[in-house]
């Protein structure tokens, strides 16, 4: 809003000085920097914020006014431009910006001198980009905010255990149409499945991301669990765990849906919780492609 002749005529008329009427302006039209959202959100998460965390800042000046806020499964190159594009400045993301856990800019040597990331910081620094990680207290939250978002993607609210989020008792189904539905309801080009196609599949265990093989072969060892839908998983490990069993005539079967498909929902859960208290900022889901295709 510009000041003009008519509002500093009117404010000589109610005896109120330019300058006083200007701070009014500026005030009202403050915008919310980036630190003060992620304090927002610290506030409204329900969960005591930790102390080790890789929810911080990856990039960007945390004081920078906030034009809009992207929120997204990672923020990868593509996510960045679309972002960028639509204007806003703030990128929340579920996953490493820079290629690691702890988006430590060292791991690909100096940095300036790998390609990918060099672009990467620039199209950040030229655009004036924010990044900040919304991963462990997403997850911490009850019930853990990227199963929630999942479930409801899934419409498996009415299937989950009562006592175990990640356990699902479904209508009993054959292994290839659990595939089919999984494939049709969370975008995912390319999804592995091993196990018989035939195998009837009553109670399923779903493990987001890449929770490791303790975790994955955990779940599978769980009573009545016929198969494990994970996001990603080690070659080695739990995917020659459920090859062995198969083999072995075991009734198990394992999905590996990509990781960003096994989580995206719960970003896109991120965002409509993010709309119910950050009035005056606008909140943008963008979505994450599966980077992968099938031959
Ligand atoms: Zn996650």
């Amino acid at each position: 809003m510009r000041v003009n002749k008519r509002m500093v005529k009117a404010c000589s008329f109610l005896g109120i000085g330019t300058l006083v009427l200007l701070r009014l302006v500026a005030a009202q039209q403050k915008q919310l920097t980036a630190h003060e959202v992620v304090a927002l959100i610290q506030q409204h998460v329900g969960v005591p914020w930790q102390a080790e965390t890789v929810d911080t800042f990856k990039a960007g000046n945390p004081d920078a006014a906030v034009t809009g806020i992207a929120v997204t499964m990672m923020a990868t190159m593509d996510v960045l431009q679309r972002a960028a594009a639509s204007g806003d400045n703030l990128i929340i993301t579920h996953e490493p910006t820079f290629y690691n856990h702890l988006d430590k800019l060292d791991q690909l040597g100096e940095k300036e001198n790998d390609p990918v990331l060099a672009a990467k910081l620039a199209f950040i620094a030229e655009h004036k980009l924010v990044v900040w990680r919304f991963h462990d207290h997403w997850h911490r939250r009850r019930p853990d905010g990227i199963i929630a978002g999942m479930v409801h993607a899934l419409g498996w609210e009415k299937y989950q255990d009562a006592k175990n989020d990640f356990l699902f008792s479904i209508p009993e189904t054959t292994f290839e149409k659990l595939a089919g539905e999984l494939k049709s309801r969370l975008s995912t080009h390319a999804m592995r499945i091993i196990g018989d196609p035939m195998l009837k599949v009553k109670r399923v265990a779903f493990v987001p991301g890449a929770s490791g093989f303790a975790a994955e072969t955990r779940a599978l060892e769980m009573p009545g669990v016929d198969v494990l839908i994970t996001g990603e998983s080690r070659e080695w490990e739990t995917v020659e765990y459920v090859a062995d069993a198969v083999t072995q005539g075991k009734s198990k079967g394992l999905i590996i849906l990509g990781h960003i498909p096994s989580e995206q929902a719960g970003m896109e859960e991120c965002a409509r919780w993010l709309k119910t208290f950050m009035n005056g900022v606008r909140v943008d889901f963008v979505v994450t492609d599966d980077p992968f295709w099938k031959n």
